[in-house]
Formats: structure tokens, C-alpha cells, sequence
């Protein structure tokens, strides 16, 4: 990755950041994914087993035009795997409860 860059569109110099990623959780590095985009039901995308690194972004000071690189070592993919399981796992319990409780319920009124 380069220490310094100037902007190709107006040859300013150019700072190094990064895109933040809001989530309901906190707020993180946008990432590299490897690969399409699958859709998961339970996860939005699934990231399963996919190469995945982090992306520095240079913007201009000037005109704010950006440029990123995914340079940094990837990673495998598997804490993703792990997390995507996770949520998986706690969706079927929620789910399990909410049908339990529905029973319940219905029981209740003969
Ligand atoms: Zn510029």
C-alpha cells in the first residue's frame, strides 16, 4: 500500500481512511469478499468459507474522489462461518419459543 498517493483526477494529494460500517451490533471496516454475492435468509449475505480483507481508502483533499485497495492479508473466512452458524442457531431457538408459546396458547383456549 502506498505511504502517499496523488489523485489521479486532479492530482491533489491523497489521505489514507477507511469506509465504516454501521451495524446494529457496533460499527466496523468495510471488507473484500471473495466471490458473488449469495443471499442467506437468516444472514443477508452468506459469507461462509470466503477469502475476506479489510479495505483502506484513499480520499483526495481536494476534488474527495476515493480510491481502495484490499491489500491487507486476507482472511479465511471461518470466524465468519462460526458467527453465521451462530445466528442461525439462535434464529431456530427464537423461532422454537415463538411456536411453543403460539401452542401454549392455543392449549390454553381449548
Ligand atoms: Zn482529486
Amino acid at each position: 500500500m502506498p505511504q502517499s498517493k496523488q489523485c489521479p483526477k486532479c492530482a491533489s494529494s491523497m489521505g489514507e481512511g477507511f469506509v465504516l460500517d454501521k451495524t446494529y451490533g457496533g460499527a466496523g471496516v468495510s471488507l473484500w469478499v471473495e466471490g458473488a454475492p449469495v443471499k442467506s435468509f437468516w444472514t443477508g449475505i452468506s459469507l461462509g468459507g470466503r477469502a475476506r480483507s479489510q479495505i483502506a481508502t484513499w480520499r483526495c483533499g481536494r476534488c474527495g474522489f476515493l480510491e481502495s485497495y484490499a491489500a491487507g492479508a486476507a482472511d479465511d473466512g471461518a470466524e465468519a462461518q462460526k458467527q453465521e452458524a451462530r445466528v442461525v442457531l439462535f434464529a431456530a431457538v427464537v423461532l422454537a419459543f415463538v411456536l411453543a408459546l403460539v401452542a401454549g396458547v392455543l392449549a390454553a383456549r381449548g
